[in-house]
This record gives structure tokens, sequence and C-alpha cells, in this order.
């Protein structure tokens, strides 16, 4: 479960809901809410699949509108 870092907004996502992109500082999803940017890390398990987990963002007060 994803969790929006804009404190305003807080919205909890499924990651089938939210689309992962690499905007060139490493993978995030963007808010499908209010449009924040929040960073996720790619991890690879052991049966070869990909996952993403969230990043937590400390004191990121600008909420990309
Ligand atoms: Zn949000």
């Amino acid at each position: 479960m994803f969790v929006c870092g804009n404190q305003a907004c807080g919205a909890r996502w499924k990651p089938s809901e939210v689309e992962i992109r690499n905007e060139g500082q490493g993978p995030i999803f963007r808010c499908p809410q209010c449009g924040a940017r929040n960073a996720v890390v790619g991890r690879t398990r052991r049966d070869g699949s990909l996952e993403y987990r969230q990043v937590q963002a400390k004191h990121q007060g600008t909420a990309a509108k």
C-alpha cells in the first residue's frame, strides 16, 4: 500500500492503482488525487518479479500541482 506524501491529501493507493514512472530522479508515482510525486524503489523478488516500495519523504513541503 502506498500513501500519498502530501499531508493535506494522504490518500492510500494500491500499487495497481498508480503508475510508476521514472522522470529522471528514480522511480516515482504521482498521486492520482492530488498529483504529488512520491518516490519509490524497485526491488526484485526471489521469483524474479519486480515490486515497488515507497520511500518515506521527509519534510518535502512542496507538492507539485
Ligand atoms: Zn495525494
